[in-house]
């Protein structure tokens, strides 16, 4: 594969950063740099931004199936270059290739199709007295900021470009500058498609610097943001003084509740792929695994014996069911995790170490994947996000303590229950501190029910008529009748 420069799309054109600063891009699964990113400065931002406050107000007052319309233009070609845009996710994130293909880029075009159709549906709502009518108006914010991160890039992206630009918006985005090559290939079939220029931009470089500039930007009135929690808090931080509109999906440590009553084999199986599946580098992986007793030694059994015998190697390769970690720094911080762990009094039954994959992938970063127990609800690796490849054991006695073990951590996305009980479902439902829970499933979504967490996971929610809300202002107009 040949070096890839990446360019920045603003105002309909892709182009070089100004001051021709570079980032190396590398592929995870090989640790060879595949891209240079460019590390855009404030003056590219500013760029970006001039060129979305010009572009919005013909693109807002388009009629909704005309925006519509090119959100469908864009999906058709997202869908037409699903293979390349698949081994691009994968290449770029270490993910398997199957993954990328099956998932990933399926998702990124349900994105766009969904809120295409979504804003034909976006009604206004009218209150009617005796002496007045009421109707509100939902008006577009201006120019957006979209920041997104790695581990599901083009997915993330259009899940908030999308509705953003349904809405009548013009965007701003900023990906991972660890992953920008599907955002890349998304701005040339913009530009392919002839979008309107400055409609959508897309601004590549670090977070600090690149993303600071973006959100503190005085032209944008609202950030879209999905990331680790610290980086939510600086970027809310940074706008508070401005009262910006902003929107934080953050990190998880989420609780997979198992009790005894379970249909067994799919709560083993959804497990496995809800505690490993994209490495672990899912926000709604349930990290922590808290089993009723009476089973907790079986599942603890089966469960080491399936992730032991799982296949960690080439992305590329379609057996491989663990790609590789995002970084080396990663691969570092995840190990950290293990370590600490151990020193902590816990127990690796499984995983626990780099994993070594030979051939084009002996300098890529691998975990095992890992399963631990033996630490108590307060240890760090029962109350920090690792985002890697490792799950924690926990038992428990009863309803009671499930339920206070499953919320004793700072976090709020997600939570699994398995249970063949309705009622004890509901109750558990009713009590998780989470914003998303499934009962007997994981990680089934519809794109119209809310999405986002709860304590410092999560600011707003997202999807469905939530994101169109978002990405609006309400404008009340009262016509007197008398
Ligand atoms: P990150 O917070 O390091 O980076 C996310 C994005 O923010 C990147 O584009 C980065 O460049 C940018 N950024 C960093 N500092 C910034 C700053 N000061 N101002 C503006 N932008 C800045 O997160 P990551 O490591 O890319 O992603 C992993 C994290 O994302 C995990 O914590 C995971 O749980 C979370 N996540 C959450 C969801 C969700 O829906 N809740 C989904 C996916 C990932």
């Amino acid at each position: 594969m040949s070096l890839i420069r990446v360019e920045n799309y603003i105002n309909g054109r892709l182009q070089p950063p100004t001051r021709e600063e570079w980032l190396d891009v590398a592929e995870p699964a090989t640790g060879e740099v595949i891209a240079h990113c460019p590390n855009s400065g404030s003056d590219d931002v500013d760029q970006a931004v001039n060129a979305a406050s010009q572009a919005v107000a013909q693109w807002s007052r388009l009629p909704t199936a005309e925006r519509s319309a090119w959100l469908l233009r864009l999906a058709d070609l997202v869908e037409r270059d699903l293979q390349q845009m698949a081994l691009l996710e994968s290449q770029d994130t270490g993910k398997p290739l199957s993954l990328a293909r099956d998932s990933d880029l399926p998702r990124a075009i349900a994105n766009l199709r969904f809120f295409a159709g979504a804003i034909q549906g976006f009604s206004s709502q009218s209150h009617a007295m005796p002496e007045a009518l009421n109707y509100t108006l939902r008006r577009p914010l201006g120019v957006v900021a979209i920041i997104s991160p790695w581990n599901f890039p083009i997915h993330l992206l259009t899940w908030k470009v999308a509705p953003g630009l349904a809405a009548g918006n013009a965007i701003v985005a900023k990906p991972s500058e660890l992953t920008p090559l599907t955002a890349y290939r998304l701005a040339q079939l913009c530009h392919e498609a002839g979008l309107p220029a400055g409609v959508l931009n897309i601004v590549n470089g670090q977070g600090a610097t690149t993303g600071d500039a973006l959100v503190r930007h005085p032209r944008v009135r609202a950030v879209s943001f999905t990331g680790g929690t610290r980086t939510g808090r600086q970027i809310a931080m940074a706008i508070a003084p401005e009262f910006k509109r902003i929107s934080l999906e953050m990190g998880g440590k989420n609780p997979n509740v198992i009790f005894a009553d379970c249909d067994y084999q799919q709560m083993i199986d959804t497990t496995l792929r809800s505690s490993f599946a994209n490495q672990g580098q899912i926000c709604l992986c349930g990290s922590r695994i808290l089993v009723e007793e009476s089973i907790y030694e079986k599942v603890r059994r089966d469960l080491t014996e399936r992730a032991s015998a799982l296949c960690v190697g080439d992305p590329l390769q379609p057996d491989t069911q663990l790609g590789a970690v995002i970084s080396a720094a990663h691969q570092e911080k995840v190990l950290g995790h293990i370590e600490r762990a151990r020193r902590d009094g816990g127990v690796v039954h499984c995983g626990g170490r780099k994993a070594n994959v030979p051939g084009r992938c002996a300098g890529g970063w691998f975990v095992e994947p890992t399963i631990i127990d033996g630490l108590g609800p307060g240890c760090s690796a029962n109350q920090e996000e690792i985002f890697g490849p490792v799950v924690t054991l926990q038992p428990f006695a009863d309803e009671s303590e499930a339920v206070r073990l499953a919320n004793d951590v700072p976090y709020g996305l997600s939570a699994t229950i398995w249970t063949s009980n309705v009622g004890r479902a509901h109750r558990l439902a009713e009590k998780l501190e989470a914003g998303v829970i499934w009962i007997n499933c994981w990680l089934v979504r519809d794109l119209r029910t809310p999405f986002g967490g709860m304590k410092q996971s999560g600011l707003g929610r997202e999807g469905g008529e939530d994101a169109l809300r978002f990405f609006t202002e309400p404008k009340n107009v009262c016509v007197g009748l008398n």
